[in-house]
């Protein structure tokens, strides 16, 4: 029979032992915590796939500003209308107006026809009035209908221009939106996200920076702080 002390001794090597592999489980775990903190930091910013193209897509801002901003977004979607209502007026007040950020929108419109329809009409407006796109963005949103049904047609659409934007020929753009005039721009645009393996809408692009979250304000500006500390 092994001695009162020797059964002490093999006691404490258990201690011992039952401390070390706590110690070690919970190393591991933390371990886990932070791999997986980080890896979801890393998650929520990539580098763009290719190479965003500014050109030709409706801009808003200070051409000198130093960081380019742009939103990939669908006229339908629901999350869009809440970056449009109440991110934007943030970044606008925050670095748009400002003079920091130069901001985009480019077309991922996928929800439907009548989404392809409301792209078209934007592309209408833009090659019309440049600036005017900007008040079809707004006035589009602040009248979006449930994503479900087919809302955005041409005379629905005409009309919103031609009570808000009287600065543009209205039926001029409604026949673009019947003849499809600019559905290659549209494509073009939606094939600049999927080349980019943007998933999501809105997106927001930050000097070639994909945040697929748009609707976190506080991961915009804190990328958008970085790429300014960077100049
Ligand atoms: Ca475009």
């Amino acid at each position: 029979m092994p001695s009162k002390n020797q059964r002490n001794k093999a006691n404490k090597s258990k201690d011992l032992l039952q401390i070390i592999i706590l110690v070690t489980v919970l190393v591991g775990f933390i371990g886990v915590i932070a791999f997986a903190y980080l890896s979801k930091d890393s998650e929520s910013v990539k580098q763009a796939e290719t190479q965003i193209s500014y050109e030709g897509q409706p801009m808003i801002g200070d051409a000198n500003a130093p960081v380019k901003v742009m939103e990939f977004g669908d006229y339908k979607c629901p999350s869009c209308k809440e970056f449009h209502d109440s991110i934007y007026p943030q970044l606008k007040k925050d670095y748009i107006d400002t003079g920091k950020v130069q901001f985009y929108f480019t077309n991922y419109q996928f929800l439907g026809e009548d989404s392809i329809t409301a792209g078209i009409g934007g592309e209408s407006v833009f090659k019309q009035n440049p600036s005017a796109f900007w008040k079809y963005y707004d006035v589009v949103y602040a009248n979006q209908q449930d994503k479900h049904t087919e809302w955005a047609t041409p005379e629905f659409l005409t009309d919103l221009i031609k009570k808000n934007i009287p600065e543009v020929d209205a039926e001029q753009v409604k026949k673009d939106m019947e003849n499809k005039t600019y559905l290659k721009d549209v494509e073009a645009d939606n094939e600049m996200a999927v080349t980019n393996n943007i998933q999501r809408v809105p997106s927001i692009v930050i000097n070639g920076k994909v945040l697929e979250n748009g609707l976190d304000y506080e991961n915009i500006k804190k990328v958008i702080e970085e790429e300014l500390n960077q100049k």
